[in-house]
């Protein structure tokens, strides 16, 4: 017979989704447990490139990282162009984590405030019962069953999804993440034998013969250890992140490790968010629902921003009383109309970065295409208004040079960017207009495509 917990909130996976919510929520008043299969010293474990803008701190009142939590300040991103020459410096502030420390101390901060917490246990399905999710069953430290009953059952396992992809076929939250839109990432964390100058700026190098469809990264922590990875796109046949990193990246002058202090892989989803991030008691946030940054592949800032917004929705759903899909809509408009369009625009933009050669990435780069600032831009908004202008002034200069494909191509993605951005800011009030909806999103992707020739 299997324990039985109950709860107003059941919070699957303590990642930075996860154990962001539990802090949000630590103060409600409501029942929250958080549950997730690691111990303590496994907490926010998952390997990641540990980079994060401060802003997302602010925007949500998150404690910012602080002491040991702080691997290393950040000032700014150096982009390197695919032959290195060209080096585009975007400011803004950061830091490279101690995950494991940061996500200790939010989840230690939420347990003292009152929120359950059950780790070394396993959520292995949801529970559905009359055709509604009533909570999920778990394994708990010792083998033994528990189940959890609530509310609200939220999803932030990660990419495992544990809970979203096993609901019914038939619910609008069941959404699977394809091959193609997600990067297979890979990284070691390097004590190095020489001292790294201007540790304060963590490095991005975009080339595609060493990490096709994403890029390699240099994240110094200190002077003399470093955060070293590359991501590549999935489902296209390319090698395996680990055997580039060993063939390519090990050769290269500024990799020595003397040392390797962690090493390991996992998958980033690099497209728009999940079409919704709600359903009946139902709740997605993190890597399950795609709250990623499509062209870098950051989402820990994205995680903690749906979290924030998922913590305001389930406080609404607890004062109406109401747990439906229409109950907790309130995290769809909130993070559909602001980040969510942003990530639309830029998964066009991510899809038209896979197709081009490293020729047209160093072109780009070497004539101004993409400034700094541009990319900054781009980057924050999802649009590419700011290149636009630019764009006119080196329209001459592209067909003189004989490289006349780049330019159409260009103002393709920006009016696709452009359109996508609007459907996102369109999101539908009233879940009954979603499949209508949806489908406007799947034929706007799908055209894009068929513009620029992309055949997966
Ligand atoms: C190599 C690599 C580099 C990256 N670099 C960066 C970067 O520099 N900056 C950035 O912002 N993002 C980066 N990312 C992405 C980032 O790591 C993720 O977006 C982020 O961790 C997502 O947080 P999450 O809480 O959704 O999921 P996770 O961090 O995966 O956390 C999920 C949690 O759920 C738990 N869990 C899973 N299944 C179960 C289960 N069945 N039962 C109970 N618990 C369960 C896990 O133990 C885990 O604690 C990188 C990703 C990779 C793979």
């Amino acid at each position: 017979m299997a324990r039985t917990l109950d709860y107003d909130v059941v919070i699957v996976g303590l990642g930075p989704a996860g154990a962001s919510l539990a802090w949000f929520l630590r103060k409600s008043g409501l029942r929250v447990a958080g549950v997730d299969l690691v111990d303590w010293d496994g907490l926010w474990g998952k390997p990641c490139g540990d980079a994060i803008g401060a802003h997302h701190f602010d925007e949500t009142g998150l404690p910012h990282p602080r002491g040991e939590e702080v691997r290393q300040a950040v000032e700014g991103i150096d982009i390197y162009s695919p032959s290195e020459k060209v080096r585009l410096r975007v400011r803004g502030k950061g830091y490279v984590i101690d995950r494991n420390k940061l996500g200790r101390r939010l989840v230690r901060e939420a347990l003292d405030a009152g929120v359950d917490i059950h780790l070394n246990s396993r959520v292995t399905a949801p529970i559905i019962e009359d055709g509604r999710l009533a909570g999920v069953r778990a394994v708990g430290p010792g083998g033994d069953a528990i189940e959890y009953r609530a509310r609200v059952v939220v999803d932030a396992s990660g990419s495992s999804g544990v809970v979203r992809r096993r609901l019914p076929e038939d619910w609008p939250a069941r959404e699977e993440l394809k091959k193609v839109d997600a990067n297979i990432a890979y990284r070691e964390v390097v004590e190095l034998d020489y001292e790294i100058e201007e540790p304060e700026y963590i490095r991005i190098y975009v080339n595609q013969e060493i990490a096709p469809g994403g890029y390699w990264w240099f994240f110094p922590e200190g002077r003399t250890a470093a955060n070293i990875g590359l991501g590549v796109q999935g489902g296209r046949g390319y090698p395996n992140p680990s055997l580039i990193y060993r063939e390519k990246l090990l050769k290269r002058p500024e990799v020595r490790p003397v040392k390797v202090l962690r090493a390991g892989g996992s998958i980033v989803p690099t497209r728009r968010p999940a079409n919704t991030l709600v359903w009946d008691n139902f709740v997605g946030i993190g890597d399950n629902s795609f709250t990623v940054n499509p062209v870098h592949g950051g989402g820990m800032g994205y995680a903690i921003f749906a979290a924030h917004k998922a913590s305001k929705a389930i406080l609404e759903a607890f004062e109406k009383g109401d747990f439906t899909a229409r109950g907790l809509w309130g995290l769809n408009l909130a993070y559909m109309r602001t980040i969510g369009a942003k990530q639309a625009g830029l998964d066009i933009f991510r899809i038209f970065l896979q197709e081009l050669s490293n020729d047209d990435i160093e072109y780009g780069l070497r004539h101004g295409i993409m400034r700094a600032e541009d990319a900054y831009e781009t980057s924050v908004t999802g649009e590419l208004k700011a290149n636009l202008g630019v764009l006119d002034k080196v329209a001459r200069l592209i067909k003189a040079l004989g490289r006349p494909s780049l330019l159409p191509r260009l103002v393709k993605v920006a009016e696709y960017m452009s359109r996508a951005r609007r459907l996102y800011l369109e999101y539908p009030e009233d879940p009954e207009d979603l499949p209508r909806w949806v489908a406007r999103v799947e034929e706007l992707y799908a055209e894009f495509k068929r513009a620029i020739g992309v055949k997966w």
